[in-house]
């Protein structure tokens, strides 16, 4: 073999380490647009779910511009989505949280940062950086499309940009909604990059997809709603029927007190009668009148008495039939409810908990430590270098990585534990009545379980790693605080090489 002379093996050395620092950089910044995404897809899901009149709005112009070819307007479309976004949920992006002003500053330095555009505009360029810092998140992002606007020329997009930017939203649509076979195909037709320059047809079908998850909500919508309106109206029904009821017996009431008044009358007259009348045919003749008028009186009273009875007897039938097919439809109406829970509570790819079921969980487990004082442990998992499995050995590899992940970390935990997928390749582990001294040894368990085994995507050898970020409930905690001290004591572990676990105590 030939040996490298002097300047070549400089040269070597320092392509090595430029090679290294682009592509830190490329993480880091990957890492941040990944944030914003999560953010923006997060929220364009609990838009989807009810709110959609906004994000209809959006989707449809970005629709327009995609079937008008009008790919200058690429940036400005997603500016737009993050917009939207943020007046979705303004408290966390308000001014006075500089956290996320840094990441939407950060965000648009390295989107520009990333453009590549003509020498000529380099000053332009260097002189909208430094706006950056002086402003504020809308004025931010504002500047950033119209800047990206200026210099963009038909041709410069990153082609490599906008495949990870679609690659990301769509997995993020499969996180939040389930994996779908629409879903599936874009992402085999990004991973391949086919026609990557017709980017509008692939946001066009990915609004298409958000689209018909929207329908499908919709349509499950609308059967629930069918199924109330169904017993809302039995209700009604029924309340109508009873008020019948309630008349018919009223009724009844007044008719019986008019027979008494028809009988007190009648034989006070015959004892008027039997006083003063001394012709015996007479007083016979208005006997047999009173006696007459009371039986006709006792005859017409039973008649109806008969026939309220009658519609009283119908009508309980009635109701029991209504009551039975109420139970029917508040039956079904049970499982429905029941069968859409548990298709959100699980995540499709990996079959674990999923995010919603997350929330849900820590809530109770927060309310049972405020209760009962029972301390829980709380880890924060994220495959290593992940974007480089799905680089070098493709998407269906990382989503084969992700559910061999799963189940390693399922069969290390107890019963009564929980595990969630709680974002692309971010897992939390909910370890009930467990301190952190027992916590500790099996999340490391966890760790160099993934790291040692062999895992093989066609007859490839891939290194899996993880770190993890470990913490345990504290007084004041809320489902923020806990989750922040554990994925800072993640970020301190890839930090700090990857592969490891942090614990975090403060
Ligand atoms: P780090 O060690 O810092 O965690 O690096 P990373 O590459 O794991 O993290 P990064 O956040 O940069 O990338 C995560 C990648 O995970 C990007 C995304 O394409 C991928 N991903 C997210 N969800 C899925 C999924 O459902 N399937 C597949 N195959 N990949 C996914
Ligand atoms: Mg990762
Ligand atoms: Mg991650």
């Amino acid at each position: 073999m030939q040996s490298l002379n002097e300047s070549d093996n400089k040269d070597w050395k320092s392509k090595y380490f430029d090679s290294l620092q682009q592509l830190e950089d490329m993480e880091s910044s990957w890492s941040e647009l990944d944030g914003l995404l999560r953010k923006t897809i997060g929220r364009l899901s609990i838009t989807a779910r009810g709110m959609d009149q906004q994000l209809d709005r959006v989707l449809l112009e970005i629709q327009q511009h995609a079937r008008n070819k009008q790919d200058d307007l690429l940036p400005k479309d997603l500016e737009n989505l993050a917009r939207l976004v943020n007046q979705m949920d303004a408290p966390s992006v308000s001014s006075d949280e500089p956290a996320d002003n840094h990441q939407i500053q950060d965000y648009a330095l390295n989107l520009v940062g990333k453009l590549k555009f003509d020498a000529h505009l380099q000053g332009s360029f260097e002189r909208f950086k430094a706006s950056i810092h002086a402003l504020d998140d809308e004025q931010c992002l504002q500047q950033l499309a119209d800047f990206i606007n200026q210099l963009h020329q038909p041709g410069t997009l990153d082609h490599d940009l906008i495949r990870e930017v679609l690659m990301t939203l769509v997995e993020k649509i499969a996180v939040t909604h389930g994996n779908s076979e629409g879903l599936e195909q874009l992402k085999h037709r990004l991973e391949e990059g086919r026609q990557i320059e017709n980017w509008h047809q692939y946001l066009d079908d990915i609004v298409s997809e958000i689209r018909t998850i929207i329908r499908g909500l919709n349509r499950e919508k609308i059967e629930l709603e069918g199924l109330v309106v169904d017993v809302t109206r039995q209700l009604a029904e029924i309340s109508s029927t009873l008020s019948d009821e309630k008349s018919d017996s009223q009724q009844g009431r007044k008719e019986s007190e008019n027979l008494q008044t028809l009988m007190q009358e009648n034989v006070g007259q015959i004892q008027h009668h039997v006083q003063n009348e001394s012709d015996i045919n007479v007083l016979k003749n208005s006997i047999s009148e009173n006696l007459v008028s009371i039986k006709s009186g006792v005859e017409e009273f039973v008649a109806r008495d008969v026939e309220r009875y009658n519609k009283s007897e119908q009508r309980n039938s009635k109701l029991l039939k209504q009551i039975k097919f109420m139970e029917q439809e508040s039956d079904e109406l049970k499982l429905k409810l029941n069968e859409n829970r548990q298709k959100l509570m699980f995540d499709t790819l990996t079959g674990v908990r999923s995010r919603l079921a997350y929330e849900e969980t820590l809530d109770q487990e927060l309310a049972r430590w405020s209760r009962y004082q029972e301390a829980f442990s709380f880890a924060v998992l994220d495959i290593d270098h992940f974007k480089r499995i799905n680089d070098d050995f493709g998407h269906n590899a990382g989503d084969k990585a992700l559910q061999i992940v799963a189940r390693m970390m399922s069969n290390h935990i107890r019963k009564t534990d929980y595990l969630f997928r709680i974002g692309g390749e971010e897992f939390v582990l909910l370890l009930p009545k467990t301190s952190l001294e027992q916590a500790t040894p099996l999340v490391e368990k966890i760790r160099a379980s993934v790291s040692e085994s062999k895992f093989h995507f066609k007859q490839e050898r891939v290194q899996i790693n993880l770190s993890a970020g470990l913490t345990s409930v504290m007084d004041a905690d809320n489902a923020e605080t806990i989750y922040e001290r554990a994925d800072k004591a993640l970020y301190d572990a890839k930090k700090g090489g990857r592969n490891q676990l942090i614990v975090k105590t403060y």
